[in-house]
């Protein structure tokens, strides 16, 4: 039997540590809580995924994304915008950096970041909070399994580390 290789349709564990140019961490995971993604399935930045392709365990590697491969690039003309607090779930609280899916006039989705509450306005951004930074991996390959058929057509894993909302 040959080795198992980061590829399309494996679900992959990994350990990351991401920190923008100044060094902050900006997120991060742990060995006892990794994350667990799909691979090919968009879950992860294009320039990360792409530096995992072929890896096996044990892999451990310094990957630097550039905007373009990360979140993209931020457009300073798209500002924040406040909404009222009444237009979200009343008993649910609301915090800098949680996403919601706003319906638009056409009803197309497209996801918005809260990045913070002022009094009864809730203040969002329709562009990632890491859009046009400079990503710093510190990543390890934990696992790497062939995913199921169900989360082939979810398009994300299932179990540890995966999505949990459904
Ligand atoms: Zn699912």
């Amino acid at each position: 039997m040959s080795e198992l290789l980061v590829a399309e349709g494996q679900v992959v564990t990994v350990n990351y540590t991401l920190r923008g140019d100044d060094g902050e961490v900006l997120d991060a995971s742990t060995v006892e809580d990794p994350m667990a993604y799909l691979h090919g399935a968009d879950n992860i930045v294009p320039g990360l995924e792409k530096a995992l392709e072929g890896k096996a365990v044990g892999y451990k590697g310094k990957v630097t994304v550039s905007p373009e491969d990360g979140y993209g690039e931020r457009d300073e003309d798209d500002e924040p915008n406040a909404i009222p607090r009444k237009a979200f779930p009343p008993d649910m609280e609301i915090e800098a950096g949680m996403t919601f899916m706003a319906e638009g006039p056409n009803d197309e989705h497209a996801p918005i970041w809260v990045i913070g509450v002022e009094g009864d306005k809730v203040i969002v951004d329709s562009q990632h909070p890491l859009a046009g930074r400079t990503l710093h991996f510190e990543v390890e390959v934990l696992g790497i399994r062939a995913a199921s058929e169900e989360e082939l057509a979810h398009g994300h894993p299932h179990g540890p580390g995966g999505h949990h909302d459904h």
